[in-house]
């Protein structure tokens, strides 16, 4: 397939400067970690992906170039990793970064830890790699997500990646299945906070329940709903020594990070304003709807119904009353 998935400009900081960014989704084989077990609980990337090989990618990175204006960052998103030589050719992934190092003076890949090896093999003045972590506490990652990777393997993938002279951005998770609300939080808080590095960012990604993954499934059942941009905020406000941001896809929506429906868009645009400028003022926000938020926090481990939805259904009423004997 010679037709790249998406490209789009967006705004972009870019060592303290604000710049645009241009992101651009190719199509490849797909995630070889989905491919070989099904991937991660969340993860329905592999609606974007399709036989593709590297003549093909090639083809689709120039095709996406004509959308190039005068964007100082360029992204390049597979469905998968863009280190993976199974998904990527290296031919393929060595024309492509070529290309976009003639355009743009950094460009941000993603890869999954065991594939950042490869990265000795490739030159350009100013890369940043993106792993998907999602959170630091193996137990986490391993059942809630189904990662298959260590935290000690992604240390040693960013570690390796930082002595090639690339950045690293570490996209963690808001609330995987089977946490609670508050639990959700905690561990993204706690993973914020160990892997945070002066000079890089750390991207928080609410969970967005996308179709045909095990999540969704969960979701049709009641046995999962997605987090609370209030919980988002909370994180945010978070202080650490790196650059904190979040792009909330679905959000405002029901598969994706919301509130009661009628604060999202302006939080959701506070969120991407801070994103930019880290200033945690813009964080400062009201609505009804904390309270309930907060009851969850307080209630859920021993008197909600964790997958249940209570944000839209209007208060308080709504939560079981806790027992008191
Ligand atoms: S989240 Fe990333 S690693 Fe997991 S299955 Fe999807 S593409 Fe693969
Ligand atoms: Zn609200």
């Amino acid at each position: 397939m010679t037709r790249y998935v998406s490209a789009w400009s967006e705004p972009e900081v870019l060592r303290g400067r604000r710049v645009r960014a241009l992101v651009v989704i190719l199509r490849t084989s797909g995630c070889s970690w989905h491919s070989r077990t099904g991937g991660c609980l969340m993860c329905g990337y592999h609606e974007d992906s399709g036989p593709a090989d590297a003549d093909d990618i090639v083809a689709q990175f120039d095709g996406a170039l004509g959308r190039h204006r005068d964007e100082a960052v360029i992204k390049v998103y597979t469905s998968g990793s863009f280190l993976d030589p199974d998904e990527v050719p290296p031919a393929a992934r060595d024309a492509v970064l070529r290309a976009a190092f003639d355009r743009a003076e950094h460009v941000l890949i993603e890869s999954r830890p065991e594939h950042v090896p490869r990265i000795a093999e490739i030159d350009g003045p100013s890369l940043e790699v993106a792993i998907g972590l999602e959170s630091t506490d193996d137990a986490v990652r391993a059942t809630c997500v189904r990662k298959g990777f260590s935290l000690a393997e992604y240390e040693g993938a960013a570690r390796m990646a930082r002595e090639h002279g690339a950045l690293v951005r570490t996209y963690l998770l808001l609330k995987p299945p089977f946490l609670t609300e508050r639990e959700a939080i905690d561990d993204t808080v706690s993973s914020a906070r160990r892997v945070a590095r002066a000079g890089e960012v750390v991207s928080v990604n609410p969970v967005n329940v996308q179709r045909d993954t095990g999540l969704e499934d969960m979701w049709r059942d009641g046995a999962y709903s997605p987090p609370w941009l209030w919980s988002l905020v909370e994180v945010l406000g978070t202080e650490i020594d790196a650059r904190l941001i979040s792009s909330p896809s679905g959000g405002g929506k029901a598969r994706g990070a919301h509130n009661c429906g009628k604060c999202d868009d302006g939080v959701l645009s506070a969120v991407r304003e801070f994103s930019l400028d880290g200033d945690r003022k813009r964080l400062s926000l009201g609505c009804g709807c904390r309270e309930l938020w907060q009851a969850q926090l307080e209630l859920e481990p021993a008197a909600m119904a964790p997958g249940l939805d209570y944000r839209r259904s209007g208060g308080l009423g709504t939560i079981p009353r806790p027992l008191t004997g």
